[in-house]
């Protein structure tokens, strides 16, 4: 029964109980998490970088079931400090040498915090405006700040998995038309090419897209782990023949076990002699473009049909944040779009719906993290942060290069040095033993994490630097620990 008193004043029984969190409570509640978010930021070095937890303890300390009745925020708060952060490795930590060290500016979590708050889901231009607009222009002071020619266009995803296969999507679009109705089944046999250290993610967007493992051809790298261009060229000739129709190449500017850098000139020269999608895997090296004196290692990438930078990854925005860069963007969109009747709008064609660009329809308001980060750092304040971490990283291979045992395995053309402790006398078997106990004793101190490769047959440290916290000091004392854990493991064995 509707109490007509409460409902004449526009509120109904117990409607207080059917809303969001009081007012009264959301105050208190945003300055709890602010102020905390703050110490976090401020104090993130004082937490073991790898969490200390084995698998299932996180799982056996949360409640079992979801509560009865609401609980306080108070409450949640508590088990975020007791139980939930424990459970956390710290990609924010000076000492976050591990996979590519990435770091959550404050400028960047506080655009995340404000999209959160608004909500908004930007499908169309409608449905959210400036969702639309913003990445428009974020994305376009990015790509100039990279040093792309201007009619590169580009649409935020979560990460450069999804970029690549949505370009990849495009490239199926351009160069096997015949499947666009009717699926593969219609369309003779295609296939991609990219390096034997091209990360993962390619292989898995051409089996997504239909063309199974035998989709993606691994080209062989060079010594320093670069494609190597007379070899593409062989595999498209050899395709060519065999019936197969060459479709796209995948170059990668930085990549994941070295960040080695394909000759991406030569490559764009083959992709033109064959009519090859160009798709270039910046994910990671991409935001080094930024810098004037590194630039020279992307000359030839503007030449690209699309090309990935992660944001998330070196250019300090929380993520997810991965940018997909196309010469046309109506490539892409015909990959994409197909707007169901309730998604019709009379902006229709006059503004940009996000939609037609990927799988999602939904989109987060990405772009306002990464506004604010570029806005708080300016193009100067990139710059120098992505020169202090390649200095940093150059430093370390000077100290590698100058250690006995030790070896340097590859060039440093970012800011991840690859290193193997290699003592004389002991076997290549013995020498992977000992890198996997030093990375163990390193990792178990809490004060770094580092992660590993394997390069040629053997196992090799990775030290990505690329952390906005990480100071000389914190890489002196790596250096030092780094010393001493082999001479601890190798006194051991
Ligand atoms: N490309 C390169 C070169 C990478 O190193 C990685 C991940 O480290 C990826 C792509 C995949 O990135 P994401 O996690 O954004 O999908």
């Amino acid at each position: 029964m509707i109490d007509p008193i409460k409902a004449e004043m526009g509120r109904g029984p117990g409607e207080d109980a059917l809303g969001d969190m009081p007012e009264a409570e959301i105050r208190p509640g945003a300055r709890a998490v602010a102020d905390w978010i703050a110490d976090y930021l401020t104090g993130v070095a004082d937490y073991p970088v790898l969490a200390r937890v084995k698998p299932g303890e996180i799982r056996e300390r949360l409640p079992a079931f979801m509560p009865e009745k609401g609980e306080p925020f108070s409450a949640m708060m508590k088990d975020f400090q007791e139980i939930i952060l424990p459970g956390v490795t710290h990609w924010n930590h000076p000492g976050f040498f591990a996979y590519f060290s990435i770091t959550g500016s404050a400028p960047g979590v506080f655009g995340e915090m404000l999209a959160s708050a608004l909500n908004v889901n930007a499908m169309v231009w409608r449905s959210s405006p400036v969702g639309t607009e913003l990445e428009e222009q974020t994305l376009s002071w990015l790509r100039d700040l990279l040093g792309l020619p201007d009619f590169f266009d580009g649409t935020i995803n979560d990460t450069a998995s999804s970029s690549t296969l949505y370009a990849l999507a495009a490239a199926r679009e351009e160069k096997l038309p015949e499947a666009a109705d009717l699926g593969l089944s219609a369309a003779p046999r295609g296939r991609f090419y990219t390096s034997e250290q091209a990360h993962s993610s390619v292989e898995k967007a051409v089996i997504t897209l239909g063309f199974g493992r035998q989709g993606t051809r691994l080209i062989p790298t060079d010594d320093v782990f670069r494609m190597v261009p007379s070899e593409l060229k062989k595999a498209v000739e050899e395709d060519l023949e065999a019936g197969i129709r060459p479709l796209g190449v995948v170059a990668t500017l930085g990549t994941t076990s070295t960040t080695s850098v394909d000759p991406i000139a030569d490559i764009v020269e083959i992709a033109r002699d064959y009519n090859l999608w160009l798709h270039v895997d910046a994910a990671y090296g991409g935001p080094a473009a930024a810098v004037p004196e590194f630039r020279p290692l992307f000359s030839g990438w503007e030449h690209a049909d699309s090309i990935v930078v992660n944001p998330h990854k070196w250019l300090f925005t929380p993520i997810d944040c991965s940018v997909l860069y196309v010469r046309d963007p109506e490539q892409l969109r015909r990959a994409f779009s197909l707007t169901p009747e309730y998604l019709t709008t009379s902006e229709t064609g006059k503004a940009r719906n996000l939609m037609d660009f990927g799988v999602s329809l939904g989109r987060r308001f990405r772009s306002l993290k990464l506004w604010f980060v570029l806005r708080y750092f300016g193009v100067e304040g990139v710059r120098n942060r992505i020169r202090h971490h390649v200095a940093m990283a150059r430093e370390v291979a000077s100290w590698v290069d100058a250690a006995p045992d030790w070896e340097r395995m590859a060039p440093v053309p970012f800011s991840t040095v690859v290193i193997r402790f290699a003592p004389e006398g002991c076997s290549p078997e013995e020498q992977d033993h000992l890198n996997r106990s030093i990375m163990d004793y390193v990792n178990e101190t809490g004060e770094f994490f580092l992660s590993h490769t394997v390069l040629n047959g053997v196992v090799c440290l990775r030290v990505a630097l690329g952390n906005l916290r990480t100071r000389w000091e914190h890489l002196h004392r790596f250096w030092e620990l780094l010393l001493l854990a082999a001479e601890e493991v190798s006194s051991k064995d």
